[in-house]
C-alpha cells in the first residue's frame, strides 16, 4: 500500500462545526493539523503558532512572494493561507495533513495536488448554522451576516469537493472522515505500485 500520507482539505461554512471535528481527529496520531498564516486579530483564547501564526498584511505579502504558501485566499477581508514545507515534509513521514481551509484555497490546492481529498462539512440546517454563529459570540452581528452570506457562495462549489458530510453530531461526523480515509488510502490510484507484487518484488 501507498505509505504518504493523504492531503484532506476540510471546508465549510463557518459555524459548521470544522475547527471541533478537526479537532477531534487530531486526537488520532495519524492525522497532523496545518497552522495557517492570517491578517485577521486573534479571537479572544487564540495563541500565535497554536491556532494560527498572526501576521501583518506586509508579512503576508512576503510569505506569498517568496512562494512559502501552498495556496491562499482572502476571506471576509483578512488574508489567509497554508505553509507549504510543513505539509509537504509531514505527507513525506505518512501522516495524513489536515488542512482546515475556504474553498477558494482548497481549489487551489486540487489543482496543485489532484490526489488532494476534499470533504465540505455542511451544517443539518441552516438555522442551526445561524444558532452556532450567534451562539460562538466571537463576531459582531455583521460579521456574522457576511460570513452566511459567504457560506451561500461556497455551498455553490460543492460539485468540485470529493465528499459532503452533514454534522449533525460530532462523533458520526468524525466517523465518516474516517471511513473516508480509509476508503481513501484502498483507492486504486493511490496504489499503483500494487502490480509489482505480483512481479515478486516487495512493495
Ligand atoms: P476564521 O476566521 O473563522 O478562523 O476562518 C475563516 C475562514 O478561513 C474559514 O473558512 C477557515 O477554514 C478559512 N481558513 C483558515 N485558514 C486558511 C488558510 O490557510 N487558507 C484558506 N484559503 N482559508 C483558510
Amino acid at each position: 500500500m501507498d505509505k504518504a500520507g493523504i492531503l484532506m482539505i476540510i471546508s465549510g461554512p463557518s459555524g459548521s462545526g470544522k475547527g471541533t471535528v478537526v479537532n477531534e481527529l487530531l486526537k488520532d496520531e495519524q492525522f497532523a493539523l496545518s497552522i495557517s498564516a492570517t491578517t485577521r486579530n486573534p479571537r479572544p483564547g487564540e495563541i500565535d503558532g497554536k491556532h494560527y501564526f498572526f501576521k501583518t498584511k506586509d508579512e503576508f505579502k512576503n510569505l506569498i512572494e517568496e512562494n512559502m504558501l501552498l495556496e491562499w485566499a482572502c476571506f471576509c477581508d483578512n488574508y489567509y493561507g497554508t505553509p507549504l514545507k510543513y505539509v509537504t515534509d509531514r505527507l513525506e513521514e505518512g501522516r495524513n495533513v489536515v488542512l482546515e481551509i475556504e474553498v477558494q484555497g482548497a481549489l487551489q490546492v486540487k489543482e496543485k495536488y489532484p490526489e488532494a481529498v476534499l470533504v465540505f462539512l455542511i451544517p443539518p440546517t441552516l438555522d442551526e448554522l445561524r444558532k452556532r454563529l450567534t451562539n460562538r459570540a466571537t463576531e459582531t452581528a455583521e460579521v456574522i451576516e457576511k460570513r452566511i452570506e459567504r457560506a451561500g457562495e461556497e455551498i455553490e462549489l460543492i460539485d468540485r469537493y470529493d465528499y459532503v458530510v452533514i454534522n449533525e453530531r460530532i462523533d458520526e461526523a468524525k466517523r465518516d472522515i474516517l471511513k473516508i480515509v480509509c476508503a481513501e488510502k484502498m483507492n486504486v490510484k493511490r496504489n499503483e505500485n500494487i502490480k509489482k507484487l505480483f512481479k515478486g518484488e516487495s512493495l
